[in-house]
């Protein structure tokens, strides 16, 4: 797996098939690491220019140190750079892989802006980062006191994931509940593995379990155990749930088979990647091989599951989106990714209907132009008339994003606050809710988001509940 991760770091500068099939055809990991692998992080890090005014640093959530980590691997010492990178950052290396890097830290860096292209700022931090496992350097967590307070954690997500590391290396007792079977919320079951290869996640998660972190999975709160059960067995609370309700399409045809849910289409082929029996895989109720493949929607799950149908070995991937791929939420590149994997993108397309005899036949398409733009900016799509058409299809794949659960009302707590949104009212600092000792984080609390928001806020809540907890009341030594 080391000799794997290190090749991609070789190719990662801008990936291409070509690039990747060379990093495939290379023999020796060690020549590789020391004759390119090395040479390329020092090389890239070097062309940081320490410009003075890190506006990659700025335009982190995690205000990471990037400039220090990367002055240190240009000189070759990457410990001390993995150091730095995970002060401020409990997933480095997943950071690396799948920040939308250029929104943020690269999009940013002067360098990129003066036209000379960025300093590949995510992949150094991978290479850094995923050399300091496979050199022994990522240590267990070994607070240097224990203290008595615990903390519950509802989402094992990054959000409680950050939460918990933060807490836990103060010598806090932390305890997170799952109601899936893994650790890792989205990062495990919902981004495709060849974005973020599972063992890097679980290898994060038995490093927590090994500091003392305790998991209770297959428990869904306000089924299996009351959300005042759980307030009442610890001393604060963090709430990280993510959002999991499926916007929906409506009109004819809407309830065909073969029509299904962007999170359990990923789901599945994720769970197949473990090794799981996955009945609705191998049924080919969720598999996209030797089928016609549409998906609906222009945001980065909707790449993520056109990239997985073709690996799935579809007869043809489509996308469809209502705007233009100017306008759409997705990262360019992610979309540039998957047309060169051979998806093709209908835009200005939006669907009315679905045509079926019992399977889904196509989707009924309407075609869209751009209007004046709303009180957003963005333009809003209006109707073509009389150009409608169908786009065949034998599995249509819904991705349109997602909103918030009802968490008051499936947990039996009206107090806690939420937006109009339904999204949990938490303070933008602390991340305290309207319940004393409850605090909340990630995309429960931002709508769908990021990682690496859903870290920062789990850093913070853990900050804001050391305050609240106050200084510890008996502490004792660890081992
Ligand atoms: C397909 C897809 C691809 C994405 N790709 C990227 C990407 O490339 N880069 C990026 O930065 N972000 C990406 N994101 C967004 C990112 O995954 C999320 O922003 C992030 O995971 C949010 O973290 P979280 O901890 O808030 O919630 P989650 O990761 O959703 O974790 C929430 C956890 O809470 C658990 N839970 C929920 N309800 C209960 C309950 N009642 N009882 C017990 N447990 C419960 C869930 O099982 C889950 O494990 C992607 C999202 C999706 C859907
Ligand atoms: S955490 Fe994300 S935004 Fe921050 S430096 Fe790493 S890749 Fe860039």
């Amino acid at each position: 797996m080391a000799k794997q991760r290190m090749l991609q770091f070789v190719t990662v500068g801008r990936e291409t098939p070509e690039k990747r099939d060379a990093s495939v055809r290379a023999q020796d990991f060690n020549e590789i690491y020391r004759e390119f692998a090395i040479p390329k992080a020092e090389e890239q890090a070097g062309r940081c220019s320490q410009c003075g005014v890190p506006y990659c640093q700025s335009h982190c959530p995690l205000h990471n140190n990037i400039p220090d980590w990367l002055r240190l691997t240009a000189e070759g010492r990457l410990q001390e750079a993995y150091e730095i990178a995970q002060s401020t950052n409990t997933f480095p290396e997943i950071c690396g892989r799948i920040c939308p890097q250029d929104r943020l830290c690269e999009g940013n860096c002067v360098i990129e802006q003066s036209g000379h292209g960025t300093v590949t700022i995510g992949s150094v931090e991978k290479f850094v980062t995923d050399t300091a496992w496979d050199m022994g350097w990522v240590k267990p967590i070994r607070p240097h006191s224990e203290r008595t307070e615990s903390v519950g954690i509802i989402g094992a997500g990054p959000g409680g994931l950050a939460a918990a590391d933060f807490l836990r290396r103060k010598g806090v007792q932390v305890t997170i509940y799952d109601r899936y079977d893994r650790a890792g919320g989205l990062m495990t079951y919902g981004i495709p593995g060849f974005k973020l290869e599972k063992d890097v996640v679980m290898n994060r998660i038995k490093q927590l379990e090994d500091g003392g972190v305790q998991f209770v999975l297959n428990c869904t709160v306000g089924e299996d155990l009351s959300f005042d059960a759980i307030r009442g067995k610890h001393d604060a609370v963090v709430i990280a749930t993510g959002v999991y309700k499926t916007r929906d399409l409506m009109g004819p045809g809407s309830g065909a088979e073969g029509i299904v849910r962007a999170i359990d289409y990923l789901t599945v082929s994720n769970r197949k990647s473990f090794g799981d029996e996955v009945p609705e895989y191998d049924s080919g109720e969720l598999n996209a091989e030797g089928k016609r493949v549409v998906v609906i929607g222009g945001g980065d799950t909707a790449m993520d599951c056109v990239r997985t149908a073709i690996r799935q070995g579809a007869v043809s991937v489509k996308c469809l989106y209502r705007r233009d791929r100017a306008n759409m939420p997705g990262s360019q590149r992610e979309v540039a990714n998957a047309e060169e994997e051979g998806v093709e993108f209908v835009w200005l397309a939006a669907p009315k209907g679905f045509t079926a005899s019992g399977a889904v036949e196509g989707v009924m398409v309407q075609r869209m132009r751009l209007g004046a733009p709303d009180a957003t900016g963005r333009q809003s799509p209006e109707l073509i008339e009389g150009a409608d058409y169908v786009e065949e299809a034998d599995l249509v794949i819904k991705a349109l994003g997602f909103e918030p659960e009802d968490i008051p009302g499936l947990w039996n707590v009206p107090e806690l606050e939420v937006t109009r949104w339904g999204t949990i009212k938490a303070d933008f600092r602390t991340h305290a809710t309207s319940l004393p000792g409850v605090y909340a984080v990630g995309d429960i609390v931002r709508g769908a988001s990021l990682v690496v928001w859903a870290i920062r806020d789990g850093r913070e809540a853990a900050e804001a509940i050391l305050t609240y907890l106050g200084q510890p009341v008996a502490a004792v030594a660890a081992e």
